[in-house]
């Protein structure tokens, strides 16, 4: 069965067909540029960029697959959580694509698309699997035995900030341009890691093994930039052993909790996902811990860590396969939802 698979959950509008694993073409268009001057992503702003790009996008994904409309035989949405109006315009065009042609519909939740989005690079997801997903709105480390078809244990999230958004406001306060995330990651490359100990919060509490805190580190960060910038006559650390400090924390912090996860849990397989696992250092830390504690580790491609269509369209492909019922088509969207499995529940009208 060949999955059109849509997403529009904040500023990446993206589109994708996946037949039985294998990703016949992918299109992907974003708003990012139009949100640079407000330092962030501005909803009205991302809903008006889907509705221009969303149909030009499905329609590139399908000359990239050489396919016309009629060969989509199920059609997957990003349902939610995500920004509610981009949300809607995405799930609305769903709809219409899906009564148009007279497919099944499946509204999925966005963060179990970033735990498909490699299936059609490196294939079948192993099972079981501890999944770290770090992405702008999410730090979560996750159980996960069948994607498709089992629900999803939570074993920590994130009590403030996410690491992403821990990136991205590290970034604005050392002065670097928006997005934040890469630039930063950019501006740490040859840094000294070991220039400033920032805290790592959380680390070595027994009560809370697998529970993340990022909004400390934001303001340890903050508060040292601004003693440095006061400090007179004291050597300026430079830009770069500062941002290589930082990450370093966040790394470290990530990797020890989801690698004692896989300990605890015995589990031998770590996936790392979302839009921080582009990190460098994340990569790196990861592999080499990965590597000393004998856990095979899957990070997507840098293209597949951040958001896009082929995510959504190999998570439906996952759903078509394993038989799972479709969404009603009075699927709404979900702005904040819980992860407890691939679908998103559909949520009874008032
Ligand atoms: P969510 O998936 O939680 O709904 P989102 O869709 O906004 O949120 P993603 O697109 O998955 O998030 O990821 C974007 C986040 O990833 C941003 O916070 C961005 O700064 C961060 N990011 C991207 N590349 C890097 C990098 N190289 N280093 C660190 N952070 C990065
Ligand atoms: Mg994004
Ligand atoms: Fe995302």
């Amino acid at each position: 069965a060949v999955v059109l698979g849509i997403e529009t959950s904040c500023d990446e509008t993206g589109a994708a067909l996946v037949r039985d694993g294998v990703l016949l073409g992918e299109a992907l268009s974003s708003s990012m540029d139009r949100h640079a001057r407000y330092g962030g992503v501005v909803p009205e702003i991302a809903a008006r960029a889907h509705v221009e790009f969303l149909v030009p996008c499905v329609d590139r994904a399908l000359a990239a697959a050489g396919l016309g409309s009629s060969a989509v035989d199920a059609v997957a949405v990003t349902a939610g959580p995500g920004l509610a109006t981009a949300l809607h315009t995405g799930v609305a065009a769903a709809k219409a694509y899906a009564l148009a042609l007279d497919v099944p519909l499946y509204g999925v939740h966005h963060l179990a698309g970033h735990i498909a989005a490699d299936v059609v690079d490196a294939g079948p997801l192993p099972n079981p699997l501890v999944a770290l997903i770090v992405s702008g709105g999410h730090t979560s480390l996750l159980l996960v035995r069948d994607l498709a078809r089992d629900p999803i244990i939570h074993l920590g999230d994130t009590l403030d900030d996410a690491a992403g958004e821990c990136f991205d406001k590290v970034a604005r306060a050392l002065g670097l341009p928006y997005p934040g995330g890469p630039a930063l990651d950019r501006a740490a490359h040859g840094g000294d890691a070991g220039a400033v100990a920032f805290p790592r919060p959380l680390t070595g509490r027994a009560d809370a093994p697998y529970t993340f805190s990022f909004s400390g580190l934001k303001t340890a960060v903050a508060r040292w930039s601004e003693r440095q910038a006061s400090a007179a006559g004291v050597a300026a650390v430079p830009l770069r052993d500062v941002a290589a400090s930082f990450q370093e924390a966040v790394a470290d912090v990530l990797t020890a909790k989801a690698l004692r996860a896989c300990a605890e849990h015995g589990v031998g397989d770590l996936l790392v996902v979302g839009g921080v696992a582009a990190n460098s250092r994340l990569r790196a830390l990861a592999a080499q811990r990965c590597a000393a504690a004998g856990v095979r580790l899957r990070v997507p491609a840098l293209r597949r860590c951040t958001d896009n269509g082929v995510m959504i369209a190999a998570l439906g492909d996952l759903l078509v396969r394993a038989g799972v019922p479709s969404s009603p088509m009075d699927l709404s969207a979900c702005p904040e939802v819980f992860l407890t499995g691939a679908m998103i529940e559909p949520v009874p009208l008032p």
